[in-house]
């Protein structure tokens, strides 16, 4: 996506992030009404096509298979089950369908055939059509955007500096490259964070640099609020503000304009009051669901009763344009022609480590008994 401003500095952003909290909303509300109708908002559905057992070792996640966390793990849904909810999800008002596995990056055979299948079946329905399957190649992402496939998400999730602290089994440049190899392939990029991390504010501001700096920056950014989950490193991570997720989706509307701004998880623990002033500063998409991947959402009838009292309406699919163009010779900062060898830094995170140790005692426990 391209606009006048791209050259953000990490300074500037931070600033814009800690400016009275009232004047930044209603600056973030301004750049929102220049850029999108104010009046809507797009309901996607997240479906978790494949959970857990993933050998990532991100911090903040319960699907990684090293910790032990109570959630159902299940192998790849079925075309039809894919169908049916697309289906269910469209009729309660959603437009778009974004299908997660968790997968360190895909891979190829049946398994990634059976996700082309699921991606013409739910484009088909004339849904906008989105995947989070990892990193990708290039073959990869062009075979997915021939299938049909809208938007591929990738998330950032933090500052580059942060990130380490967070995830050792894939570097911070892995995820531009596979940002590069979906925009290569003519799909538009959906790609944000997490806050509440331990990250300072700086690390937001940083996180918000990069993707500025993304050339086009991404069509959609997801804020999520972390949602921390026993078992996982971050279990004890206290549960951000709301005046922080506030403050994040504001500071992102004004540094991507056009950008839709997505109020992913943490919904849940948000008032209805604080998700208005999100929406006021310029979210512009929530998730419907009962639940994002493996953590709760809040019920779709209590979202539309919140989009009554706002005056809000669902977005339709495709409104913000079809498809971009392929452009083979996208470049980015972190290119590297040979995209098929993903990193690997494997740098110790103390509490990953420990999250791991007390996962394999908490399993022979169960064993013995
Ligand atoms: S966030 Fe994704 S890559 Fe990381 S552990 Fe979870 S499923 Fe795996």
């Amino acid at each position: 996506m391209t606009d006048k401003r791209k050259n953000w500095t990490k300074e500037e952003v931070f600033e814009l992030y800690n400016k009275p909290l009232l004047q930044l909303v209603f600056e973030a509300a301004k750049v929102h009404r220049e850029n999108h109708d104010p009046q809507e908002v797009q309901v996607s559905t997240l479906l978790s096509i494949k959970t857990g057992g993933c050998p990532e070792d991100c911090g903040y996640c319960p699907q990684a298979a090293r910790y032990h966390t109570d959630i159902e793990k299940n192998d790849l849904m079925s075309v039809q089950t894919v169908k049916a909810q697309a289906l269910r999800a469209k009729s309660s008002g959603s437009s778009r369908v974004c299908m997660g596995a968790a997968w360190r990056n895909v891979k190829e055979g049946a398994d990634f055939d059976q996700v082309l299948e699921m991606v013409r079946t739910v484009r088909d329905l004339d849904m906008e059509v989105c995947c989070t399957l990892g990193m990708l190649t290039q073959d990869q992402a062009r075979r997915l955007s021939d299938a049909g496939l809208y938007a591929y998400n990738h998330n950032l999730d933090t500052s580059e500096e942060h990130y380490k602290k967070v995830i050792s089994t894939r570097g911070y440049e892995d995820r531009i490259e596979t940002i590069g190899n979906a925009r290569k392939a003519g799909l538009t990029v959906c790609s944000g964070g997490i806050i509440g991390m331990g990250e300072t504010p700086e690390d937001r501001a940083a996180m918000l640099v990069t993707l500025s700096c993304l050339n086009p920056y991404p069509e959609s950014v997801p804020i999520n609020a972390l949602v921390a989950v026993e078992g996982t490193p971050m279990e004890d991570q206290e549960q951000i503000p709301i005046w922080d997720m506030v403050r994040m989706v504001a500071t992102t509307r004004i540094v991507l304009p056009k950008t839709t701004v997505r109020l992913s998880a943490g919904r849940t623990q948000m008032s209805d009051e604080g998700q208005a002033l999100c929406f006021m500063s310029g979210a512009g998409s929530i998730f419907a669901g009962d639940k994002l991947l493996t953590t709760p959402n809040p019920d779709i009838n209590k979202d539309m009763e919140l989009f009554n009292i706002l005056g809000l309406t669902p977005q339709k699919a495709y409104k913000k344009g079809d498809k971009p163009e392929v452009n083979e010779n996208y470049k980015n900062s972190c290119t590297n022609d040979k995209n098929e060898k993903w990193s690997r830094p494997a740098h110790t995170i103390e509490a990953n480590v420990k999250a791991t140790i007390s996962a394999k005692e908490k399993r022979k426990l169960n064993h013995k008994l």
